[in-house]
């Protein structure tokens, strides 16, 4: 299994989907983690396209707009016909949930695997063993989401020699401390890191944005990250318009990754009205170096280890 993060955007346009653009859509691989963060318009293509499984998703949904939704009935209905019989969680803003439900309803979907929907207004939404994943509100025309993803600092290996010369017998407490718990064992408290080898795993993480117009609970959620996704819609020029729609321009993404002390940035939700794409970017390398747009089948992997 890779230790790596594998990023993918399947869609990078904003709501009018372009020749070589699909609408947003961005696929994170992490061990056995399969999630989808927002469904727009042909996210099913794309899947197929870049290999995607449709088994064991979690789709997260930055806000109900239709250019990040209309991709969600297809999948759901593509489970239904290859007979999937794994469950599916879908975590979004109030209305989700019925959202769901009333396209299911629309469309007479009767899927015979679960569908679980968490509905969040802020905070975690997804604790595993491998990652954390939290969410917080943006500013934009319609309740919109970003989402925070931490790999936990993972565990390093159970050194068998170590717990033999502390005569820690094998079993129940063995399996305590494997899992990060400390142990009562003859009158002494026994931690994890007494028998664990440090980890070479390093504490990764990375923040998608939904649509947003520049905003400071963007910038503090966003503290020293390894990758910021932020909505670049418009081109430098357009910022009364991004002002209006309650979108940002590419500065405004760049001055919240420096703000931020991002580590990387991708501009995504790309408008058309990015004529020019190499003074675009040219402008705002100026203000955050480490910045690109987004192509849909981009990829981009985090490294956990170095
Ligand atoms: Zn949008
Ligand atoms: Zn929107």
């Amino acid at each position: 299994m890779s230790d790596n993060i594998i990023v993918t955007i399947l869609g990078s346009s904003s709501a009018p989907p372009q020749i070589d653009r699909r609408q947003s859509s961005i696929s994170i691989k992490y061990r056995n983690n399969n999630l989808l963060f927002d469904v727009g318009e042909a996210t099913q293509v794309q899947m197929i396209k870049n290999k995607i499984k449709f088994k064991n998703l979690v789709i997260f949904f930055t806000h109900l707009h239709s250019d990040h939704t209309q991709g969600l009935i297809g999948i759901l209905s593509t489970r239904n016909f290859y007979d999937m019989k794994t469950p599916i969680t879908i975590i979004g803003p109030p209305w989700t949930s019925s959202f769901v439900f009333l396209q299911l309803l629309a469309y007479r979907l009767y899927p015979e695997y679960e569908i679980n929907v968490i509905e969040t207004e802020g905070g975690t939404v997804l604790l595993n063993n491998d990652l954390h994943i939290e969410s917080f509100q943006l500013n934009h025309s319609d309740h919109s989401l970003g989402y925070k993803l931490s790999t936990h600092q993972p565990l390093g290996i159970f050194n068998v020699e170590k717990a033999k010369e502390k005569k820690i017998p094998r079993g129940e407490l063995w399996k305590l401390l494997q899992d990060g718990k400390p142990i009562e064992f003859n009158d002494n408290t026994i931690y994890p890191s007494d028998v664990l080898e440090e980890s070479d795993l390093k504490k990764t993480s990375l923040v998608i944005t939904g649509d947003t117009m520049i905003d400071q609970n963007v910038i503090n959620s966003s503290s020293s990250v390894d990758l910021l996704i932020h909505d670049g819609t418009y081109p430098p020029s357009e910022s009364k318009r991004a002002k209006k729609h309650k979108h940002s321009t590419c500065l405004d993404a760049a001055y919240v990754a420096k703000f931020a002390n991002a580590k990387r940035l991708i501009l995504t939700h790309i408008s058309n009205l990015h004529r020019d794409i190499e003074n675009s970017i040219e402008e705002a390398k100026k203000i955050f170096p480490n910045c690109e747009f987004a192509y849909d089948n981009m990829r981009i992997i985090l490294k956990t280890k170095d």
